[in-house]
């Protein structure tokens, strides 16, 4: 039974996964996000219902349009399998039992994930994070928040400040160099990581940010430099937000708040 479950349920997320895919390449560009069906990008080919089976159409493709042979990008079957996991892992968090609220938490946890998932691939394709997918995953954290206190009978203060109190750092930087080393995007973005994982959590999770960020960063430019044999420096863009979603990944899964940097800091 657990196994139909499961199942169930990541097939469930790799449905919204493959929506997901439609929504972040049609997004603020002018085409209907709910009419027109897909096509591919070579050819004009109008997609038929088991070219657009999540996962299973790219693999028995062989990750090629029937069409034209032309290459579909690896973004579709990530994204899918990303929405899959996400549902799962909504599940394991959610709260516990079968009443109304362990149900609204995981409804408001699959949509922060998904949210989160869309805000990723977004932010790489088009370096911005849009209003709609950053206050849309502020206002699913803090609806969050509110199940966990009726759940529990108090309401976290604590957590209820992070939101403000990440944004105010983040919106910090963003104002003292006027949007070079973030973007507002990034500040909203931290809203919903602080109610969804508190100060403690957040702040670990935004040092995470940093440290995986930076740690591409250098290897990208390692990689660059080899490529190209002459030193490209910093020009190159990296999009910030992927790393913060990341570090509240890291922060989440292995309950790293900053305790626990703390005291693997001090070894
Ligand atoms: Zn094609």
């Amino acid at each position: 039974m657990d196994h139909f479950i499961f199942a169930s349920i990541f097939v469930f997320g790799a449905i919204i996964g493959s929506f997901l895919n439609v929504v972040v390449l049609r997004f603020d560009t002018g085409a209907s996000i709910s009419r027109g069906r897909s096509k591919c990008f070579s050819c004009g080919k109008t997609l038929s219902w088991y070219e657009l089976v999540p996962i299973f159409s790219f693999l028995f493709q062989g990750g090629r349009c029937k069409g034209c042979r032309s290459k579909i990008s690896w973004q579709y079957p990530a994204i899918e399998i990303s929405g899959g996991l996400a549902a799962l892992a909504a599940y394991l968090w959610a709260l516990p039992g079968q009443g109304a609220l362990s149900v609204a938490s995981f409804a408001l946890l699959a949509a922060l994930l998904f949210l989160y998932i869309a805000i990723t691939a977004y932010d790489l394709r088009h370096k911005i994070i849009p209003d709609e997918f950053s206050y849309g995953a502020a206002a699913v954290a803090l609806a969050l928040l509110g199940v966990e206190w009726a759940a529990t009978g108090t309401l976290d203060f604590g957590r209820l400040a992070a939101g403000p109190a990440l944004f105010a750092f983040f919106g910090f930087f963003w104002l003292v160099s006027k949007g070079t080393w973030m973007g507002l995007g990034d500040a909203k973005l931290a809203l919903s990581i602080g109610w969804a994982l508190g100060l403690s959590a957040g702040v670990a999770s935004v040092l995470l940010s940093f440290w995986t960020g930076a740690a591409f960063a250098f290897a990208a430019m390692a990689i660059q430099k080899i490529r190209s044999r002459r030193g490209l420096g910093l020009k190159s863009e990296i999009p910030f937000g992927p790393f913060m979603i990341v570090g509240f990944l890291l922060s989440l899964l292995f309950r790293i708040d900053i305790q626990a940097i703390l005291s693997f800091l001090a070894v």
